[in-house]
């Protein structure tokens, strides 16, 4: 009897220690200078909280467990490795697999004790598979239109909403009903089955480009499941850790929806993204002036203040250490080089500064769109590296641009604009940039890695 007390005790420190270790992983992530530790804290913290499970007393048989641990690390290490610009639907992937898992625990722990299930508990229960299964299948969804594997145009219908909120509200009816009713196995699978296809549904009417604030939305539905299931099962480090994500999950979320000037009920139910052809038709009558790598070197090396403003391509074509060869090369010759960081360039919030602290580009010359914007009248050349949405000028001054009051980097302003991309093609937001056809900008036709490499060769710099 002691025996067991004092391992319950060990698993109870382990599991505060953990949450500690999670709080402040968060608490680190929120600065550049911080994140790696804070990483470190939240892989720490996630094997102590496995380790202190493993101890648990009821575990008779560690077979069935290794095996998992075996599959779930074959599983996960390819998954780890994949390109920068595949996190968002990498990140799809393991919320899914995570609101599974509760889905499968909540159902398990229904038929083990129905119909002794308190009131609370089958509340509780019943939020954790209802969120959880329409986060699995939602977050498949969103992962599918992120890889392209399925249309990331919007699909819609008319009563599209009220279908779908329909759907949820027999789940949510059913819920009320097991609540009252514990016993009533035969209902249950329904109360799993309707939010399956509610996942579906619910991600469908959403367009690709909306996809990243969907899977930060869907986060924090698997961390409130999760909290849910720690409800259920009585583990307070599943209740602190689901609260967390769940919490920082849905702040993301409205973090994004407001650097796109989004709400969050447009994000979710405005099918952004399907009518937008036509301003692409406009770009072909307007003609634009073009520069070569040599022209551009010539440009950038006799400036003495210069803004690069990194975007998606940059992250596509991996092109942050050339950046760096070039930052270098331009420092050298005493040119004033900052960073120009938009909130939602690139595919993920904070993609932009993890790419250039990977390259090693001192922190202090990565400048956030509020502090960087009022300079660019006094800016003699912004350069643009695969970044298209986040400079759009119509954001400010047409009314009917899709992005219309999105907050931009103003590089408009600019003495000299220099825009380097492969094309004419739009961006994510499928429309067209009037910046190409300003007088002061200059197009840099070419791959972001190659070009910005020429570059670099023409100022003498590199290796
Ligand atoms: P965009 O998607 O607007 O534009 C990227 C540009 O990069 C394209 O126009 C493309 O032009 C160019 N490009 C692609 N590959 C290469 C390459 N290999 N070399 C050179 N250029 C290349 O990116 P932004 O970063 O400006 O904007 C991000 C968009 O994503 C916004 O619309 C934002 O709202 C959206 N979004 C972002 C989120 C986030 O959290 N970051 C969340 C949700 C949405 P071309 O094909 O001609 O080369």
């Amino acid at each position: 009897m002691n025996n067991l007390a004092g391992s319950q005790t060990i698993i109870e420190v382990i599991y505060l220690i953990a949450s500690a270790l999670f709080i402040l992983s968060l608490r680190w992530m929120s600065s550049p200078a911080t994140a790696r530790r804070g990483v470190w804290a939240g892989e720490i913290g996630m094997v102590l909280a496995i380790g202190g499970t493993l101890l648990h007393e009821g575990i008779v048989d560690y077979t069935w467990i290794a095996i998992a641990l075996v599959l779930g690390t074959l599983i996960g290490i390819p998954l780890g490795m994949v390109q920068m610009t595949a996190v968002p639907q990498r990140t799809a992937l393991s919320h899914a697999a995570g609101a599974l898992c509760v889905t499968l625990v909540g159902t398990a722990e229904f038929y083990l004790r129905s119909p002794d299930v308190p009131a609370f508990t089958m509340a509780v229960l019943s939020m954790e598979v209802i969120l959880g299964a329409l986060t699995f299948t939602g977050s498949l969804m969103a992962a599918g239109k992120l890889q392209e594997v399925l249309p990331q145009r919007p699909i819609t219908y008319k009563g599209q909403n009220i279908v779908n909120l329909g759907f949820l509200a027999i789940a949510i009816a059913i819920a009320v009903y097991l609540v009252m009713h514990p016993g009533a196995k035969q209902v249950f699978p329904f109360m799993v089955g309707i939010p399956l296809v509610f996942g579906v549904l619910m991600i469908i009417p959403i367009g690709g480009a909306d996809m990243p604030t969907v899977i930060s939305l869907l986060n924090s539905y698997a961390g409130l499941s999760a909290a849910a299931m720690g409800f259920v099962v009585g583990s307070k480090l599943l209740i602190i850790a689901g609260a967390l994500d769940g919490s920082s999950g849905f702040i993301l979320s409205v973090i994004m929806s407001k650097a796109m000037n989004r709400s969050f009920t447009n994000v979710l139910f405005g099918a952004f993204g399907q009518v937008q052809a036509s301003a692409t038709g406009k770009a072909e009558e307007k003609t634009v002036r073009s520069a070569t790598a040599e022209e551009a070197a010539g440009i950038l090396a006799a400036a003495n203040k210069v803004v690069v403003v990194p975007g998606y391509g940059m992250a596509v074509a991996q092109a942050q250490h050339k950046v760096r060869e070039m930052f270098d090369a331009l420092t050298k010759r005493g040119v004033d080089v900052r960073f120009a960081i938009h909130p939602v360039a690139g595919r993920m919030p904070g993609h932009m500064n993890v790419l250039l602290a990977e390259a090693d580009i001192p922190y202090d010359r990565l400048m956030e769109m509020d502090e960087i914007n009022g300079d660019f009248p006094q800016t003699d050349v912004a350069l643009v590296i695969g970044a298209n949405d986040v400079t759009n000028p119509a954001a400010r001054t047409d009314q009917s641009s899709p992005i219309f009051g999105m907050p931009i980097l103003d590089v408009d302003k600019a003495r000299t604009v220099m825009v380097i991309k492969r094309s004419m093609n739009p961006g994510f937001a499928g429309i067209d940039n009037p910046l190409y056809y300003l007088d002061q900008t200059l197009m840099l036709f070419g791959d972001a890695k190659s070009f910005v490499s020429d570059i670099v060769k023409e100022l003498g710099g590199g290796h």
